[in-house]
């Protein structure tokens, strides 16, 4: 996901099916102090060729992809890339590295400042009427679209809402996002603790700022849940996948390319019934796991090189976020020739029109 971010509000790229909706005036009142947002330069790729620098960032508690995987990913992102984008990609060498080493590279200038967006579920301090109001004033601000979204949202919902208003789906989709979160507090990890334990590394406010000092990679894969609430930047899918994040692509300091992504790799290749639930039933093998990350990574590169937007419910296009975690479904429908570059306005370099609150980077 990218976050598309207004000048005002800290935006959220939802790459899983986000709907996108600038933020409101209702989110204003609320904003950060210090905030200077500034436009992300477009990275300047150089005869259709790059390198990219890639991290394999390991939680210990949970099972991850292997050194063969996680080839079959790369291999699968290089082809899907050069299908979509006509740019060729070298991965180089991937260099792996505990997360915990990973996240010391995070500057924590600004921390005190991002917890003020976490809404916290872990020990039930978070103000819910917040959350409400902040997708309340996303819907508000998607009239055109709204029935197509409730459309969408209304069978992914765990409880129906109590009518067909904006605010009967901002409470419903609300409900929904921290019933589906807090399961995570509950399901074990492999060292028999909760999937999200007390850390900071499901809470994607942490991911979005991870290169905001001297991050030396350009793509982190991990098998890290990334899965949280914050009181900006929730979307209508966000929420229906209980908080969880695929990817995202957010700005990086020192990166030649001035952006960075992670992708997560536990939707794909973790079982656990609410990602079962949420992928429509699939169960991945190995190998597909393998591929549809890496045919999902493409779609990260695909905000970091060229800065594309979301073509929604464009289904040959790999920058079409997959619906909840369906991943099987989003990969069977790319078709690279249905959805060359330009083909939509969300397909023309710099639609995302991605930012950065230059208040949050190290100095
Ligand atoms: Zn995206």
């Amino acid at each position: 996901m990218v976050f598309f971010r207004s000048i005002i509000t800290l935006p959220r790229i939802a790459c899983i099916a986000a709907i996108l909706i600038s933020l409101g005036s209702a989110t204003i009142n609320v904003a950060p102090a210090s905030e200077v947002w500034l436009p992300v330069p477009l990275p300047n790729i150089e005869h259709n060729k790059v390198t990219l620098r890639v991290a394999h960032a390991i939680n210990p508690r949970f099972s991850h992809m292997t050194q063969q995987q996680i080839s079959i990913l790369l291999q699968e992102a290089r082809q899907v890339s050069a299908e979509h984008f006509g740019i060729e990609i070298d991965f180089g060498t991937t260099e792996q590295i505990a997360i915990a080493d990973l996240f010391a590279m995070r500057p924590d200038i600004a921390d005190d400042e991002l917890m003020e967006w976490v809404y916290d579920f872990k020990t039930g301090g978070g103000d819910t009427d917040k959350l409400v109001d902040d997708l309340l004033a996303r819907l508000q601000r998607s009239d055109s679209q709204l029935e197509d979204i409730y459309a969408f949202a209304r069978p992914h919902l765990i409880n129906p809402p109590r009518g067909a208003t904006a605010e009967g789906y901002a409470e419903a989709l609300t409900d929904t996002l921290l019933r589906r979160l807090r399961v995570w507090r509950v399901l074990p990890a492999n060292d028999k603790r909760s999937i999200i334990d007390e850390t900071v590394f499901n809470e994607w406010t942490f991911w979005d700022t991870l290169a905001h000092g001297a991050l030396p990679y350009d793509i982190v894969l991990t098998n890290q849940l990334v899965a949280s609430a914050e009181y900006y930047g929730m979307d209508v899918h966000s929420a229906l996948r209980g908080g969880i994040s695929v990817g995202t692509t957010s700005y990086s300091r020192d990166g030649p390319l001035h952006n960075y992504a992670f992708l997560s790799t536990f939707p794909f290749s973790n079982d656990y019934p609410p990602i079962i639930q949420l992928r429509g039933g699939g169960r991945y093998a190995d190998d597909e796991a393998a591929r549809l990350a890496g045919a999902y990574l493409a779609h990260e590169i695909g905000h970091v090189l060229l800065h594309l937007g979301h073509p929604f419910n464009q289904s040959a296009c790999v920058m079409n976020p997959a619906q909840l975690l369906d991943f099987r479904s989003w990969r069977k429908n790319l078709d690279a020739d249905s959805c060359p570059l330009g083909a939509s306005a969300e397909m023309e370099p710099g639609a995302a029109g991605l930012s950065y609150n230059s208040a949050w980077v190290l100095p």
